[in-house]
């Protein structure tokens, strides 16, 4: 799955197709049943907003785990971030309600670092 690894951004899943078309994937469900196993190792991280697929960036990370990341609405830029206590905070609040918590994804949409005016 190198195209996911080698692209900057968030990639759509129809993106994904088109860069693999020639590396021997041809069928659209070849593609999602990929996608979904990196998504299920952890390999790989769907934004929902976005329904787009990001490489994951830090190593260990299951999928199951709380994940965040700071969306740049400017650049598409996405950055993948982790923190323990905040993971710790909203497991803790799950199970307070008596959730059963599956996996946590955190959108911050914003305006990154590059794209801010000085
Ligand atoms: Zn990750
Ligand atoms: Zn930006």
């Amino acid at each position: 799955m190198g195209a996911l690894t080698r692209s900057e951004g968030p990639l759509s899943a129809y993106t994904i197709l088109d860069r693999l078309r020639d590396n021997g994937f041809r069928a659209p469900l070849q593609v999602y049943r990929a996608l979904d196993k990196l998504v299920e190792f952890g390999l790989v991280h769907r934004l929902e907003s976005l329904n787009a697929f990001v490489a994951c960036s830090h190593p260990g990370c299951d999928g199951d785990e709380t994940i965040a990341f700071m969306i740049c609405e400017n650049c598409g830029q996405v950055n993948e971030i982790s923190d323990d206590p905040l993971a710790k905070r909203l497991k803790q609040l799950a199970g307070e309600a008596s959730f059963a918590l599956k996996k946590t994804t955190i959108e911050l949409r914003g305006i990154c670092k590059a794209c801010h005016p000085a």
